[in-house]
């Protein structure tokens, strides 16, 4: 495991993607964690609706995208609690993920 601080990142939506990329040169080991293994591009949803798109056309695979980016590794899986008190997040399968405090990530994302 790396030595780094360990930061958790619930979901590989917009917004989880977002701050994955925003880490890409901070000394943290991003976990980043769906219970898919792929992103939706929701605005795109319709088209799929009205066979315009196929549903492949709208989803890409989060391992893909972060494959040039080495501080984030993807775990699949559902996250069924988190424990801030001793910094645990809790998986379906009964695994536990550590995470830092997340002010020192705010902070650098805060000035970018
Ligand atoms: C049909 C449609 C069209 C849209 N069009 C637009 C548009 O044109 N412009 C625009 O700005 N916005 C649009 N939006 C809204 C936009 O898609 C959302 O605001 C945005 O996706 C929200 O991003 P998010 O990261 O907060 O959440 P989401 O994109 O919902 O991502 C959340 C992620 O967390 C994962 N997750 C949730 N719970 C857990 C759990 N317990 N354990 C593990 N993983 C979990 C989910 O699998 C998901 O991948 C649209 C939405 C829809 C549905």
């Amino acid at each position: 495991m790396s030595n780094y601080p360990q930061v958790v990142i619930v979901g590989a939506g917009f917004g989880g993607l977002g701050v994955a990329e925003q880490l890409a040169h901070v000394p943290v080991a991003v976990t980043l964690i769906d219970r898919h293994n792929y992103h939706t591009f929701q605005p795109l949803l319709y088209q799929v609706a009205t066979s315009l798109l196929n549903a492949e056309d709208v989803g890409a695979s989060v391992r893909s995208m972060f494959r040039h980016q080495e501080n984030v590794n993807f775990r699949l899986g559902t996250v069924t609690g988190i424990d801030v008190a001793v910094k645990k997040i809790r998986m379906d399968d009964g695994d536990e993920t550590n995470f830092a405090p997340a002010l020192r990530c705010l902070r650098h994302l805060a000035k970018t």
